[in-house]
């Protein structure tokens, strides 16, 4: 798909397609399209849509579907990660290349050892490099990123997944292939903050159903964990590279 890619929410109406907002300024002002152009737009939801603008404006572009697809370039199955928040922009990092990966969600987590903190303001901006993410990797679907949540609340929503796994600093034993269902379908992986678990949250876990595995010897910063393992869990499953 060699086409520049935009997103609009809008479901077009008789075959024309609304783009409004700062997406229809990035078309006009610094893209300079003009009527007749062919760009992509993705709904965020798995449509894609080919337009030919018919429109153009600062504030407004309007275009026809050429053509409509679904799904494409998503991956097959359903990958959540659960991170707890982060310091400085780190949480910012994952989510980005989460979503080029093929993440489908990130819940960010409050723990004991977490110390970075997600104001209104900070998880927009999650969103935001989210879907700049979302166009600059071709995606369709645009991943949910939750508000914060309590580990507790988590524990409860496990068994929502096809299977739960977190990445244990402590842990010895196994590694992602070992524990990892193939045949599952969704999977929450969760991830500590720069502290790591206290051994009480991996007993939480695993009561409430969640597998521990180890990543190797080697002591990783959260965010490269979260990334990883997101990389990794998406490889195994075939839905990368
Ligand atoms: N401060 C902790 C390290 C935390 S690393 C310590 O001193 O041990 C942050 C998070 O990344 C961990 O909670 C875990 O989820 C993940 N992580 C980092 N290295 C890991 C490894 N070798 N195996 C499994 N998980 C790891």
């Amino acid at each position: 798909m060699g086409l520049e890619l935009y997103y609009s929410p809008e479901p077009p109406d008789g075959g024309t397609l609304i783009i409004r907002g700062s997406e229809a300024g990035h078309i006009a002002r610094v893209m300079r399209h003009k009527v007749g152009n062919v760009i992509g737009v993705v709904d965020g939801v798995g449509t894609e849509y080919e337009v030919e603008l018919t429109e153009v404006r600062a504030d407004r572009v309007a275009g026809r579907v050429l053509s409509t697809r679904s799904g494409a370039r998503e991956p097959k199955h359903r990958v959540t990660i659960a991170q707890a928040v982060l310091k400085g922009d780190r949480l910012a990092q994952v989510c980005e290349q989460a979503t080029e990966l093929g993440v489908s969600r990130v819940i960010p987590i409050q723990t004991a050892r977490t110390v970075g903190r997600l104001s209104a303001v900070r998880l927009e901006r999650l969103r935001t490099v989210s879907l700049a993410a979302l166009k600059s990797s071709t995606r369709t679907v645009l991943p949910k990123i939750d508000a914060v949540t309590g580990l507790g609340e988590l524990l409860t929503a496990v068994n929502e997944f096809g299977q739960a796994l977190v990445a244990y600093e402590e842990e010895r034993g196994p590694g992602l292939g070992e524990v990892l269902d193939r045949k599952a379908g969704s999977v929450l992986l969760v991830v500590g903050p720069e502290g790591g678990f206290e051994p009480s949250e991996i007993d939480a876990l695993k009561a409430a159903g969640a597998v521990s595995f180890s990543l190797g010897p080697r002591r990783l910063r959260a965010e490269t964990a979260a990334v990883a393992v997101a990389a990794m869990t998406l490889g195994l499953l075939g839905d990368l590279g």
